[in-house]
């Protein structure tokens, strides 16, 4: 059989992690990226569990590695700076709050684009305009005005999903706000920040800042979270996200101030609203979605990563396994990811409602509201974490991590 091509769209984890694997079983992959170039920045993004075993068989846990924050943990403080309460990086076996493998999202998708640039074809500043497919292939039209015919393509476009709409609905359809906005860009590290990333919340207004040192501690990476049940922005339009983080983060305490007067001049600025996407299947004939397109878990799960990279895996192994056959390859891509995938957006859920606004008590007289089961949330947690099997696809080709990702 001569070799498959998969057209991805998006280079940023997702993207990227999948075109390794699909190269790996031996198919020829593209990737069509809307920027002109690898997007930088974005909030420290975590790989816990089964995520950290996927790096590992990709072979690049040094390269990761080498690339982590250097977080010692997390504290958080009252709005004159007093620590409440610390979190360590190594609680929980390194699956924690702060996870031991905390990399910038960017630095990140970099040693992901680095691994696989040699084998792979990417085509910044491009998108898809029209696609068709018919039994045997689909027929892309992109933006560019180049036609192209691929065996299947693969949207990786995150929660904004443009290939989502196309091929199954609009994106009201399956996105689903969890009532908070975040906010994250760099600044300089003004605030003799060492090791820690450093919380301040308000739990009355529901709105929180935060700093963290990156880059040895010279800058620092400024996150914001506030309500917004009536979210609207343009998820492009930067100057009317930063004029709304101003309006909404105004007579916040702590360092607010501070970090709100770097927001004209920095150099990479992200806001979105926590959403969730809930779809019943990712794939339609011969297209298929993964990572935030497909399953996104909001940031407030600490899972959107970890959840793209096992999905990469399994995504390229089931379509192998299948002789790339794209029904039984995509159907058992889903079958194997769905309870994962529902575990953590369950907890990203949770999570999301404890940073609400809190609401008067209906029924004052009904006495104390029960205590959280315990049992059940560790349970969840656990299958949050490992509730995935990673098969070895033994007997399905692997031509090897890459020679960059060898050399790291
Ligand atoms: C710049 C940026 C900053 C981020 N910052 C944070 C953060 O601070 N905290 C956090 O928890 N999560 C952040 N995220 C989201 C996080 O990366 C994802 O939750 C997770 O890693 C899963 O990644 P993904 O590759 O599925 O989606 P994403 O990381 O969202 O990547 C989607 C990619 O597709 C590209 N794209 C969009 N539309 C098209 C199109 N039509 N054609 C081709 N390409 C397209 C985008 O430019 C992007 O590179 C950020 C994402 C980006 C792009």
């Amino acid at each position: 059989m001569s070799e498959v091509s998969v057209l991805v769209a998006g280079a940023s984890i997702a993207g990227p992690a999948l075109a390794h694997w699909l190269r790996r079983r031996g198919a020829q992959v593209t990737v069509v990226e809307r920027a002109p170039g690898l997007r930088p920045g974005g909030q420290a993004v975590d790989a816990r569990g089964v995520a950290k075993e996927v790096i590992r068989r990709m072979g690049l846990d040094a390269a990761v590695r080498a690339a982590c924050t250097d977080t010692a943990g997390a504290y958080t403080v009252d709005v004159d700076g007093n620590v409440l309460e610390t979190y360590r990086a190594d609680d929980h076996g390194g699956d924690g709050f702060i996870a031991e493998i905390e990399i910038l999202r960017g630095d990140l998708s970099q040693v992901l684009y680095d691994d696989t640039r040699a084998g792979v074809e990417y085509v910044f500043g491009d998108r898809i305009a029209e696609l068709s497919q018919d039994a045997d292939g689909v027929d892309v039209t992109f933006v560019s005005g180049v036609r192209r015919r691929f065996d299947l393509v693969v949207g990786a476009d995150g929660l904004h999903s443009s290939l989502r709409a196309m091929v199954f609905g609009p994106r009201e359809r399956f996105v689903r706000h969890l009532g908070l906005v975040l906010a994250f860009y760099s600044v300089p590290n003004e605030f003799g920040l060492d090791r820690w990333f450093i919380e301040y919340q308000d739990k009355e207004s529901a709105r929180s800042a935060g700093l963290r040192p990156i880059r040895d501690a010279t800058q620092a990476m400024a996150m914001f979270a506030f309500p917004a049940a009536d979210f609207d922005v343009d998820h492009r339009d930067v100057e009317e996200q930063k004029r709304l983080l101003r309006e909404r983060m105004g007579g916040l305490g702590w360092s607010t101030p501070r970090i709100l007067a770097h927001l004209d001049d920095t150099p990479d600025f992200y806001l979105d609203q926590v959403a969730q996407v809930v779809m019943d299947r990712w794939s339609n004939g011969r297209v298929g979605l993964i990572g935030d397109a497909a399953f996104c878990s909001s940031p407030m799960s600490g899972a959107g990563t970890g959840l793209a990279l096992v999905g990469a895996y399994l995504l390229a192994g089931e379509l192998a396994a299948a002789g790339w056959d794209p029904e039984a390859g995509f159907a058992g891509y889903e079958a194997r990811m769905r309870s994962f995938v529902e575990a953590n957006q369950e907890i990203g859920r949770l999570h999301a409602h404890s940073r609400a606004v809190p609401q008067p008590d209906p029924e004052p007289d009904a006495g104390p509201s029960p205590e959280p089961d315990m049992d059940a949330l560790m349970a969840l947690v656990d299958r949050a974490l490992n509730g995935i099997e990673l098969p070895d696809y033994t007997g399905v080709p692997d031509f090897g991590a890459s020679e960059s990702s060898a050399r790291a």
